[in-house]
Order: structure tokens, then sequence, then C-alpha cells
């Protein structure tokens, strides 16, 4: 096959324990899956339940590249969460069977231009600038289940020069990993590649120019991002 312009090279995120990487598809994300997190975004969690938005795959950004400050924001935002990576495609998958689509774990930030969502928010248009713009979605090498379990509770925590911002358990989301992949896959078909940014807990805040991001979950690769 021959091509008018070069293709780009396929995303790609490095896997625990091997030289092989796991090739993305789509980056889907979770909205508000804590109630806590909700609540300090000015809703109410009993009243809207989660959602999906989405995120180009090539927002990617391997764990210890720097990021540059992005354009066209004042309010950069961190937001760590736990990723899911699907090895086995399918649509309407059952809650029972999910977790048997379920590649590995990584740890990601879904970086946010805080300031564009809210405007975003009040006048009723998408979310694409303020979450999907070019390196927001810095993410660790994955870990598979196959040789290291499924991951469903534990702390997840992130740390800013130092400080504490975010420290909750995966135990407090609101859709548990199952229930999102049946759910997720009953929009999209779910393909192998897919990696699912699975929302954050309370304690989101601004980023600035110089800031160390070091965030974790129990067990997984720890996440290191400068913002240059
Ligand atoms: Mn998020």
């Amino acid at each position: 096959m021959t091509f008018v312009i070069p293709p780009a090279a396929p995303p790609s995120v490095e896997v625990v324990g091997t030289d092989a990487r796991f090739p993305v598809h789509r980056v889907y994300c979770v909205g508000r899956n804590y109630a806590a997190h909700a609540r300090e975004m000015g809703m109410d969690p009993e009243r809207e339940p989660p959602f999906f938005f989405s995120k180009p795959a090539d927002a990617l950004v391997a764990n210890g590249t720097p990021v540059p400050y992005p354009p066209r924001t004042t309010n950069l935002h961190h937001e760590i969460e736990l990723v899911v990576a699907i090895g086995v495609g399918g649509r309407d998958i059952p809650l029972a069977n999910a977790l048997a689509h379920v590649f590995g774990y990584a740890v990601g930030n879904d970086l946010t231009r805080r300031d564009l969502q809210f405007s975003a928010r009040e006048q009723g248009r998408p979310w694409d600038v303020a979450k999907g713009f070019d390196r927001s979605a810095p993410v660790s090498a994955i870990r598979p289940a196959a040789e290291w379990g499924h991951v469903e509770r534990g702390a997840i925590w992130l740390e800013v020069n130092g400080e504490p911002r975010q420290r909750a358990n995966l135990s407090e989301m609101i859709w548990s990993v199952p229930e999102i992949v049946a759910e997720l896959s009953t929009y999209f078909e779910l393909r192998p590649g897919d990696l699912i940014f699975t929302g954050t807990p309370e304690g989101v805040g601004p980023v600035r120019h110089g800031d160390s991001l070091v965030g974790g979950i129990d067990g997984l690769e720890t996440l290191r991002t400068t913002i240059v």
C-alpha cells in the first residue's frame, strides 16, 4: 500500500515485563466516576451518573516524557486515573464476562484545560478542546492482568512538587471496571487496543510551568510528568 503523505506512526504504550508494546486503537474516558470529585465539580452524583468522552490516541504521552504547558488555557488541571487496557474486543459485553476483555492496567493523567471545560459546560458545547488536546494523556506502562491479576481496589494518589493533592481508593469508583467495560460496549464496539481512563478522585487542581507530578496506584508503575 502507498500513501500520498507519510502515515503517522501508530500510538502505543509500554508493557511491564516485555519489550513488546500495546498498540492503541482509541482512548475513552469516564467523567465523574467518584462522588467526591463530582461534588467538587459542582455536580450531584446522586442525580447524574458517570458518562463517557474521549481523547485522540495520539494525545498519549510516555511515562517520564515532559509535557509542554498547553496553549489557550490559564488553568491546566491534573486528574490521576486508573487506565484499563482492552485486549479482547466486543459489543454488549455481559458484566459477568467483562474482566475477560481486559489486557491490563496502567496509571494515567487526564490533563484538562479546566477553564475551557467550564466555558464549554456553560455553553452546552463539546469538551474536545478542554480534554482532547495534544499531549493531554500521560500514561505509565501497562501491567498485564494475565500475570499480575486485576486491579479493583487500592490507593490512588498524586503529588505535585512533593505535596499531596489527590488520594483515594479505587473501591470508591461509582462504576467498577466491569461496569465500565459493559456499559461502554453498549455505546461502541470495543476493539483490542482501546484504553479507558476510568475517572479521577477528588483533589484536582492547577499545575504550573516547572511542576513535577508524581502519581500512582498500588501495584502499578509510578507515573512521572514534568510540565515544561
Ligand atoms: Mn478525568
